[in-house]
């Protein structure tokens, strides 16, 4: 373990040119105003091949909205001693948009090295680069050590994650759910704390929601000829809020925050003028459900509240769930767990927290599939804001855990 922990050490250099490489190439979703993974993917398959991996196949969701007409998936595989084990790391390729610019110090699409010699800047550099690279380093370290692993190492480098994952892990999983053996383990870097300290087992269970409030639109001058849905879609909002947060009101100290959530966050655009009074009104929800809850339950309630202000408003409301992750949890006592958290005491030297997060990490499809995955990482947890950083020694950190598992699983 120390000769292959110095050698993690040696690779500051090799992560700091990965993540050079990765940030220079914006890969964001289509439905988010980018043109998907294919630039990204292909470099990292480039650096993949590099390495000594005994397989490298891509599994790529047709998207005619994304550059190459594909979402990219690529999965690399190293065989070890026992064959019918593997240890997967997954990770994402795909980021966010870079928000406003104004509120950047750096380029966000341009790698900037801090004075310490350690912090790095750019969009991506942290959600999800920093697992990338881990996992590379990780990979590389153990390949040119030449040690005989006691499993297979495997990495998903998947496309989609920060838009719902149709054409990422979903896809993988339904074209070849064999890959996910009854044996195998999961690791995703994708969610974490400064410490290192977390330990990811179980996800609230998510649903996005879009409310569209039909009304009836009219000069701003005779507001009884029409029905003004923003006023309506407002009460709606406050009903909804308040309304969910009294019925689901349990606690789990599992969790953090201990709490189910229900906020109000997305507005499309009504009507461009002041003087017409708006005839739609469209708002969004993100809701985090503790899994205790059962999915009809809130769905139902929802249904409730809705109704009651289509009757109280005179208004139509269509409501739809856009995405929605429903995951059941980890075994606290399953072998990866353990592992993670013997990990954790090992090289962060902190005490290992197990905890249930808001969700959003695709460690909840592994779960649905009833194979154990932990989720943690030592970073700044700063995702998706503007001046999103990294540090190349946690990167380090994160790869050395999962050296440190990889060596030791059974
Ligand atoms: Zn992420």
């Amino acid at each position: 373990m120390e000769k292959l922990f110095k050698d993690i050490d040696g690779l500051k250099n090799y992560v700091l040119e990965l993540q050079k490489n990765m940030t220079c190439r914006p890969a964001v979703s289509p439905e988010q105003g980018g043109t998907g993974e294919l630039a990204k993917s292909l470099y990292l398959e480039s650096e993949l091949k590099k390495l000594k991996f005994d397989e490298i196949f891509h599994i790529d969701a047709k998207d005619d909205k994304a550059q190459g007409g594909i979402r990219p998936n690529i999965i690399a595989k190293y065989y070890g001693k026992d064959k019918e084990k593997t240890l997967w790391i997954l990770a994402h390729m795909d980021v966010v948009p870079e928000g406003d610019r104004a509120l950047w110090k750096t380029d966000p699409f341009e790698l900037t090295l801090d004075a310490d010699g350690d912090t790095i800047y750019g969009r991506g550099v942290e959600d999800n680069q920093q697992a990338v690279s881990a996992a590379l380093a990780m990979c590389k370290a153990v390949m040119q050590s030449g040690v005989e692993i006691p499993v297979n190492l495997g990495v998903m480098l998947l496309s989609d994650e920060e838009t719902g994952n149709k054409y990422g892990i979903e896809y993988v999983i339904k074209q070849r759910p064999d890959l996910f053996g009854k044996n195998d383990s999961f690791v995703v870097q994708d969610s974490g704390d400064p410490e290192g300290r977390e330990v990811e087992i179980a996800e609230k269970n998510v649903f996005w929601i879009k409310f569209t409030v039909e009304g009836k639109q009219c000069h701003g001058s005779m507001p009884e000829s029409g029905n003004n849905a923003l006023y309506a879609g407002a009460h709606l909002l406050i009903r909804l809020k308040d309304g969910l947060y009294a019925k689901f009101d349990k606690r789990d100290s599992l969790f953090a925050p201990d709490n189910s959530t229900f906020e109000p966050t997305k507005k499309d655009n009504n009507v461009p003028n002041i003087n017409t009074i708006p005839g739609t009104d469209v708002f969004y929800m993100d809701c985090r459900v503790l899994p205790s809850y059962k999915a009809e339950d809130f769905k139902n309630t929802v249904a409730e509240i809705v109704k009651k202000a289509e009757q109280d408003f005179k208004v139509k409301v269509n409501w739809e769930i856009l995405h929605s992750a429903v995951s059941k949890a980890t075994d606290p006592n399953a072998p990866i767990v353990k592992l993670y958290c013997e990990a954790v005491k090992q090289v962060h030297k902190v005490e290992p927290k197990v905890l249930g997060v808001g969700g959003g990490t695709f460690a909840a499809e592994v779960r649905n599939l009833d194979l154990a995955a932990v989720v943690g990482s030592k970073f700044y947890s700063v995702p998706h804001v503007p001046n999103e950083k990294s540090s190349l020694t946690f990167t380090l950190a994160d790869a050395k855990v999962l050296a440190y598992i990889l060596m030791n699983l059974k």
